[in-house]
């Protein structure tokens, strides 16, 4: 029977779990799936882990880890697939957005032989025309900018790959990168379901303008060097024009009488400093994530995980003895299935 590791970053998500759980169960005993759930608590400050941790009591299916603090889900979808040990690995969210019936169709197109499996939501429900359009210049810039083609027209809310693409996936380590960018780069045959996003029942979304900002600058310097082409282009266009109207200049110094000409100065300076702080900018956006690549610290930390999960993990990984936890310690006997020690 094939095997499906069904990967959940969590925030905060203590009231979604238990019914995820039984939906998962529900859903996938019924179409003859073989699962595991792993879910990657990003440091919640609500007991998700508390949760996560009684449900896997229950059901040796769930494996849980907890990381050390709040690494951003693409991070915690990292993390759960470098543990996954199924023949194929889908990410879905705990929030209960996703239903997990679309986690069927998902494997059926993977037995029908794609490596690639993305999940769109019918439409761009969520409200508002300016999410609507920064979604869509957000996914145009994926497809025609960064030449990751193979990302879906209304950009995908979960994806499942086959374990050859797994592999692959791990082998990459970078620090600041989407998964749904890296998976959609790798090229692999695929193909997309569409599926019906249901609202939010519990809590509210953890993604802010920041961390969308950040993401779509991370998709970019991951994947292509077009914003620093461009700046040079930019500035030899610049140079150039600037060339041109130093002889303009200097001609006309020596045949008429030259007017003060404040107002062309101020714009120029104006438009060529703010151009130059931009440059700027965008260059320290790839020292920062080439500084942060250089730097031998851990990719993530786990404060605590599921005793059933493999144990050897990537060299920039750090787990976590009992001592070094920051968070309440778990009273004795309540977390037996959740390993204490590394290599327990
Ligand atoms: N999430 C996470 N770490 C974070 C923010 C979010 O693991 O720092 C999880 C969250 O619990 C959810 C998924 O990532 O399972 C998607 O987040 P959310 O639903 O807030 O985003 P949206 O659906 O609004 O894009
Ligand atoms: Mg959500």
């Amino acid at each position: 029977m094939t095997k499906l590791s069904i990967i959940s970053p969590c925030y905060n998500e203590r009231q979604s779990l238990r019914p995820l759980h039984a939906e998962i169960a529900e859903t996938l005993d019924r179409a003859g799936i073989d699962w595991e759930w792993i879910v990657v608590d990003d440091h919640s400050s609500d007991g998700s882990f508390e949760v996560i941790a009684e449900l896997s009591r229950s059901d040796p299916r769930v494996r849980g880890i907890r990381l050390s603090g709040n690494f951003g889900s693409h991070m915690a979808m990292f993390c759960g697939l470098d543990f996954a040990s199924g023949e194929c690995a889908a990410v879905l969210t705990a929030d209960l957005e996703d239903p997990p019936s679309v986690l069927v169709e998902l494997v059926k197109k993977w037995t029908e032989g794609y490596k690639v499996v993305w999940a769109s939501r019918n439409e761009r429900q969520r409200a508002g025309w300016l999410h609507n359009l920064m979604a869509r210049a957000y996914y145009l810039i994926l497809r025609r900018v960064i030449a990751i083609r193979q990302m879906p027209r209304n950009g995908a809310d979960l994806f499942l790959i086959d374990r050859t693409a797994l592999e692959l996936v791990r082998g990459y380590r970078d620090r600041n990168i989407s998964v749904f960018s890296l998976v959609g780069w790798l090229d692999f045959p695929h193909t997309t379901v569409s599926f019906e996003k249901r609202k939010r029942q519990f809590g509210s979304s953890k993604w802010s303008l920041g961390r969308r900002a950040k993401l779509f600058i991370d998709t970019i310097t991951g994947f292509s060097h077009f914003p620093i082409r461009a700046m040079s282009i930019i500035g030899a266009s610049c140079a150039a024009l600037g060339f041109l109207y130093a002889i303009y200049v200097t001609i006309e110094y020596m045949i008429v009488q030259v007017p003060p000409g404040w107002t062309s100065i101020a714009v120029l300076v104006l438009v060529l400093g703010g151009l130059q702080m931009l440059m700027l900018g965008v260059l320290g956006e790839y020292f920062a994530r080439m500084l942060d690549e250089v730097r031998p610290r851990p990719r993530y930390i786990i404060e605590r995980m599921s005793s059933t999960l493999a144990r050897p993990i990537a060299d920039d990984v750090l787990l976590l003895t009992p001592r070094q936890r920051r968070d309440e310690p778990v009273p004795a006997g309540k977390s037996s299935v959740m390993a204490d020690e590394p290599g327990e």
